[in-house]
């Protein structure tokens, strides 16, 4: 599904909301223009009844009777006010008989032909009516007061005021699309502008390539929510280059371990080959190749071991185990490394303490920092203990020895670091202990740390999730 650009998007519904307010701001100047004309149309026609009404009282005699109107005086005196009325009365002819008079200020005293003598003012009234509405029926606008004998009807035109809302209505239908089009277009120019951080975040974040992961986006945007994600990329990638450094120092630190006693052998052998070699010489030279050979095998194993770890591959038992069985063993493993060292190895666990997790997986840990502990110490003791807490149990193996110097404690647990390369290779360790024991506490849900000071000795305290009370084994 191919998707719509953000800026397409965004002009789309701004053009949408311009054109709704636009087309509402029209309709309602409209409705206020016609509103507004129709009440003072009505108050012109009440105005005009009420002059024409007094009018109707100079007509009246001194005691205040009305007699006779003559409408077509009246309706000569009232031409000249220019307003469209109608005044009715029905008078007593000579004979008796009644007659309707019909006074404009255009059509001076008129009798209405199609209604009787006897109409009623209703029947004059709806016959007034239907003569305005014949003439069109939203041009006039007729208004009646009722004034004693008399019937006052004005009718009023609403021409001027259809006119200019027919012109505003035209120049709506007209300049709506020309104003909605140049909105249209600034809301495109703004739209563009306002996403050229964005279009710059972009562009950049898809300059950083593998190659090139030191890179980064420009900071600040202008724009704070995009900083914020400009800043957000930033952290991603350092976090990639960082893991991709190490990534690179471990693949080169791995490749050198494995060629070191590749080349060594390949020595061994062609020195072995190179001549005549007593059987003595060609024992030791086969003796060396198959300690290099036992070497390798423990880093493959260690590699593959850190590999399955990395890649969630390795089983892990999750069950409830005593400590201190395992700290006994280990004990007896460390005192006969020491053999020959003044060294002792004291296994101080008191009472049964349980915890939940992998016993075989524990078991390396330990074994890995008691030798550790053993091979880093000239002499004075090892000591292994251990302690429950709230919902963890923790085992410290502590030794007097050499100490780690603080500037490399940070980075003793890093694959392949060693504090001090040419010593720890006499030792026999590749640096791949403590990274190997800090995944296998990992994995099991747990913590591994170091206190140490140089001279002193040193301290690893492994923490892993106690067993719960109720279901000790
Ligand atoms: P190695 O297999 O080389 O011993 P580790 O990962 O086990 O590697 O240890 C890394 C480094 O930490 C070692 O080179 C060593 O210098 C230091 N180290 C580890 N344990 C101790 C200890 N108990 N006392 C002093 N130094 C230690």
């Amino acid at each position: 599904m191919t998707e719509r650009s953000l800026a397409n998007d965004l002009i789309a519904r701004f053009s949408r909301v311009t054109w709704i307010t636009l087309t509402s701001y029209a309709v309602l100047v409209i409705a206020v223009f016609t509103i507004v004309s129709e009440i003072s149309l009505s108050r012109s026609l009440t105005q005009s009844a009420t002059v024409i009404e007094s009018l109707l009282g100079l007509y009246a005699d001194p005691g205040g009777e009305r007699t006779t109107v003559a409408p077509g005086m009246l309706a000569d005196q009232l031409v000249g006010m220019g307003a469209r009325f109608v005044i009715t009365r029905t008078a007593a002819s000579a004979e008796g008989g009644r007659s309707v008079y019909f006074l404009s200020s255009t059509m001076p005293a008129k009798r209405i032909e199609t209604l009787g003598p006897n109409a009623t003012a209703d029947e004059v009234h709806a016959e007034i009516a239907r003569a305005v509405v014949e003439r069109g029926r939203w041009r006039y606008k007729l208004h009646h007061v009722r004034s004693g004998e008399f019937d006052i009807f004005v009718a009023g035109t609403r021409e001027t005021s259809l006119f200019a809302i027919a012109g505003l209505a035209v120049a709506a239908v007209i300049l709506l699309p020309l104003t909605a089009f140049a909105a249209r277009r600034s809301t495109k120019s703004a739209v563009t502008q306002s996403l050229r951080p964005v279009e710059r975040v972009r562009s950049e974040t898809q300059a950083i390539g593998p190659q090139d992961l030191s890179r980064r986006v420009g900071e600040p945007t202008g724009v704070a929510e995009i900083t914020e994600i400009a800043a957000s990329i930033n952290r991603l990638v350092s976090r990639v280059e960082a893991s991709h450094r190490a990534l690179d120092a471990f693949t080169a630190d791995a490749s050198h371990e494995l060629r070191t006693p590749l080349t060594h052998m390949r020595a061994e052998a062609q020195w072995a080959l190179d001549g005549h070699r007593s059987d003595e010489e060609l024992r030791d030279a086969l003796a060396a190749i198959g300690d290099e050979v036992e070497r390798t095998s423990k880093l493959v194993e260690d590699l593959l071991l850190l590999a399955r770890g990395d890649n969630r591959a390795l089983a892990v038992e999750r069950r409830s185990f005593e400590v201190g069985p395992i700290v006994q063993e280990i004990v007896e493993i460390a005192e006969a490394m020491a053999t020959g060292r003044e060294i002792t190895v004291r296994n101080q666990i008191e009472g049964a303490i349980h915890a939940k997790g992998d016993p075989d997986h524990t078991r390396q840990v330990l074994l890995n920092l008691a030798a550790n502990a053993v091979r880093h110490s000239e002499r004075g003791g090892v000591a292994i203990t251990a302690a429950r807490h709230d919902r963890s149990i923790s085992i410290a193996i502590a030794d007097e020895g050499d100490g780690i110097p603080p500037e490399d404690l940070p980075r003793i647990f890093d694959r392949f670091y060693r504090v001090e390369k040419s010593r720890s290779r006499a030792h026999g360790g590749v640096g791949l202990g403590l990274a190997i024991a800090k995944m296998l506490t990992e994995i099991q849900g747990g913590t591994i740390d170091v206190d140490s000071e140089v001279g002193r000795g040193s301290t690893f305290t492994v923490r892993l999730p106690a067993a719960s009370p109720s279901r000790p084994t």
